[in-house]
C-alpha cells in the first residue's frame, strides 16, 4: 500500500504548516480551512480509522492525541474562547484521508448540529 499524504507530510516529501509535532503525533493547518483555526491532528503511526485505532494501537495513543489536541488549543489560542474536535470515520462522515486524524476548528462559532 502507498503511503498516505499524511505519511508524506511527515516524511517531508509534502510540504504543510506544522504547527506541532512531538515523537508520535504531528498537528498541520488544513489546506481547506473551513474555519480561522484548522488544524489537523495526525499519528504518525498510519492507522485507517478509530476502529483500526482502537483494535490494534496501544490506548496510550489516545491519550497522546488528545494531549496535542490540548497543545494546539492553546498554541493557536483556541483553549479560552472554545474549539471543536472532529472525527470523520469512514464513507458516511466523508472521510476522504484514510489516515486517522483528528481536526480541530475554532475562531469562530460553530453551529450545532453539524452537517
Ligand atoms: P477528512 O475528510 O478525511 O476527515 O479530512 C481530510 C482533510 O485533509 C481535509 O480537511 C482536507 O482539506 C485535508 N487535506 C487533504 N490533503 C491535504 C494536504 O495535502 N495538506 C493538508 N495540509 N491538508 C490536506
Amino acid at each position: 500500500m502507498s503511503d498516505s499524504i499524511f505519511t508524506k507530510i511527515i516524511n517531508r516529501q509534502i510540504p504543510a504548516k506544522i504547527v506541532y509535532e512531538d515523537e508520535q503525533v504531528i498537528a498541520i493547518d488544513d489546506i481547506n480551512p473551513q474555519a480561522p483555526v484548522h488544524v489537523l491532528i495526525i499519528p504518525k503511526l498510519e492507522i485507517e480509522n478509530i476502529v483500526t485505532l482502537g483494535g490494534s494501537v496501544n490506548s496510550t495513543l489516545i491519550g497522546k492525541l488528545f494531549d496535542a489536541v490540548n497543545k494546539v488549543a492553546e498554541l493557536t489560542g483556541c483553549k479560552e474562547t472554545g474549539f471543536r474536535v472532529v472525527i470523520n470515520n469512514g464513507r458516511n462522515a466523508g472521510q476522504e484521508v484514510e489516515h486517522l486524524h483528528l481536526h480541530l476548528l475554532g475562531g469562530r462559532k460553530m453551529n450545532w448540529p453539524p452537517g
